[in-house]
């Protein structure tokens, strides 16, 4: 491998266009709302139309699907005319079968204007299928390597005519047991083949294979570049694995517990931005979308609805959202892991500034968990894996909001006017029974009630599980239920979202008129009328005096231990 290249700037402004690709291939890419070429995209496409090899140090959520199908299926369209055979000209080996079929769909999509011909095949697909499409005749195969080879053994699969085969995903496939069958493969392909491999990692069995079969290959190395001192901000970062199908109701749940006061949906495509824009309203957000497909004005009035408080939610592309300034932007969410860790923290420089606490949260699915690695990297800091609070969580959340607000109603009294109400019920029912049916009554109207699906509990992956008294780790514990961190206790804040209030408005009042840390404050939830905000037990006392003279908001504030034992007294009054 002569030639090296690394990493271009993330502010590369390389558009699909400039990278020659085919009219049809860029209609497809424009139809599935891709804005712009990721990374690897933009480092690898240009060397393989040239028809060099490649070896890209690539994990799966970079975009190095689309990295090597375009130039297969360009390759494959200017060599069409003229052509006779109907054997395939591009072997893609992948290490499973859902990867075949992933892949080999990526194929179709994007090469869906081209009328070419992909067959994805397994092991565990019966034969007689396989066998009659090769017949009739493929252009692209995606195949697991046992099952490629047994098509070679039965004549079935020719690969006289490749022109290029990709490994995909190397590591994985040496690692599954297919060191023979890949190098069994590669023996039967022409000496004339590109060879295109990708792995996640780079064990000295991938290098073996490159130095036996790529030739003078181009190298790219995704998350090597290593952040600027200082470049990454402070920000609370943290992740949650879960399943593409339920993410709308973990973003539902994330966004409940975190209680943003204005925060940004990071998506990969226009379509995925319009979706969930439509979803997040659906579910009672106020949500806008952000993407390059809308015009300026379009995109001033919903900068407009963002600063005038009136939409909480933005969603939007990468490309949409560069060069936007939001001041009162809190969280920066993931909807998707990015598709490089450069990207990561562009994104995430957008919250955390000037001192303010920003948090960044990430949505990843299994599979993309060594992205997220690569991203702790390259940032040098920590990801806090956390868990998807559950309905159970949820719903013990809402009740204990609604027990904190019927404590501050009792607290401040001033019941006589429904006094005879209780005491013609009270007639009736046992005072008890009143009792909670008002509490049920106030409950249900103090907002959405939660979503009840269940999303499955999706373990970390062994190799990264990780200590979790990092940074970050045990704050906001609270907000995924009614508990309180060790050694901590809830203040009551009477000051709530209908008094504009948000967290940084509490960490800044707390810290400035304390000078608690803002790193020992806790969980922050907002109601409407009133806040709860974790702080260290020992400090309790102290807080709650400095805050008994200042101002929140230029207002005068309650602000007490959030316990029981404050009201029974007022109690008596029922
Ligand atoms: P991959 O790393 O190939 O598994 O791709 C990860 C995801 O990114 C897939 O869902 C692709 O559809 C999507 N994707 C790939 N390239 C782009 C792009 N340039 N813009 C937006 N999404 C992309």
């Amino acid at each position: 491998m002569s030639q090296e290249q690394t990493r271009t700037s993330s502010e590369d402004t390389t558009a699909f266009i400039d990278l020659g690709l085919r009219p049809e291939l860029l209609k497809a890419l424009a139809t599935l709302g891709y804005e712009e070429p990721t990374p690897i995209q933009r480092e690898a496409i240009g060397p393989l139309l040239a028809g060099r090899d490649l070896l890209g140090q690539a994990a799966t959520g970079t975009g190095k699907t689309a990295a090597f199908a375009l130039p297969v299926l360009q390759q494959w369209a200017d060599g069409i005319e003229g052509r006779k055979s109907t054997d395939p000209v591009a072997l893609i080996l992948v290490p499973t079968r859902e990867l075949a079929v992933q892949v080999s769909e990526a194929f179709h999509r994007y090469g869906r204007d081209l009328g070419v011909q992909v067959l994805p095949i397994y092991g565990g697909q019966p034969i007689g299928r396989q066998l009659q499409a090769l017949r009739r005749g493929v252009d692209i195969v995606v195949a697991t390597p046992g099952r490629a080879l047994d098509h070679i053994g039965r004549g079935t699969l020719r690969l006289a005519d490749l022109r290029t085969v990709v490994l995909d995903e190397a590591d994985e496939m040496l690692d599954m047991g297919f060191a023979e069958d890949i190098e069994a493969i590669l023996q039967e392909t022409p000496d004339t083949r590109q060879t295109v491999l990708f792995s996640a990692t780079m064990p000295s069995r991938v290098d073996g294979l490159v130095k036996r079969y790529l030739r003078n290959a181009i190298r790219i190395q995704m998350g090597r570049a290593a952040a600027a001192p200082g470049e990454s901000p402070k920000v609370r970062q943290s992740a949650y694995v879960v399943a593409r199908a339920h993410k709308p109701a973990a973003l539902g749940r994330v966004l409940d517990v975190e209680a943003p006061a204005a925060a940004i949906v990071f998506c990969r495509t226009r379509e995925e931005v319009d979706q969930l824009t439509e979803t997040m309203n659906g579910r009672g957000f106020r949500a806008e979308a952000l993407h390059g497909g809308m015009s300026q004005e379009q995109r001033d009035r919903v900068m407009g609805r963002l600063r005038a408080g009136t939409a909480d939610l933005l969603v939007a592309t990468d490309v949409a959202a560069r060069g936007l300034d939001i001041e009162q932007l809190t969280h920066v969410i993931n909807y998707d892991v990015p598709s490089a860790p450069e990207a990561y923290v562009h994104r995430i420089g957008r919250v955390g500034r000037a001192g303010r606490e920003g948090v960044a949260v990430t949505l990843a699915e299994p599979r993309e968990h060594r992205m997220l690695k690569a991203i702790e990297r390259v940032t040098k800091q920590r990801i806090t894996m956390e868990k998807i609070p559950t309905v159970a969580d949820m719903r013990s959340r809402r009740l204990e909001m609604t027990r904190a607000a019927l404590q501050e109603n009792l607290l401040e009294g001033d019941f006589d006017r429904f006094r005879v109400v209780v005491e013609t019920l009270a007639d009736e029912f046992d005072i008890v029974e009143v009792a909670l049916a008002a509490v049920k009554l106030a409950h249900e109207t103090m907002g959405n009630a939660p979503d009840d699906e269940t999303i499955p509990d999706i373990a970390e992956p062994p190799a990264d599980r990780r200590d979790r008294s990092g940074p970050g780790a045990g704050r906001r514990d609270s907000a995924r239920g009614a508990r309180t961190a060790a050694g901590a206790v809830k203040l009551f804040i009477g000051l709530g979202r209908r008094d504009g209030v948000r967290p940084q408005d509490l960490v800044g009042a707390i810290a400035g008129e304390s000078g608690l840390a803002g790193r020992d404050i806790g969980a922050i939830e907002i109601a409407d009328r009133f806040s709860l905000v974790e702080v260290p037990a020992a400090a309790a006392d102290h807080v709650i005096d400095a805050l008994r003279t200042a101002t929140i908001k230029n207002k005068r504030v309650s602000v007490r231990l959030d316990r029981d034992r404050e009201a029974p007294a007022r109690r008596q009054r029922w």
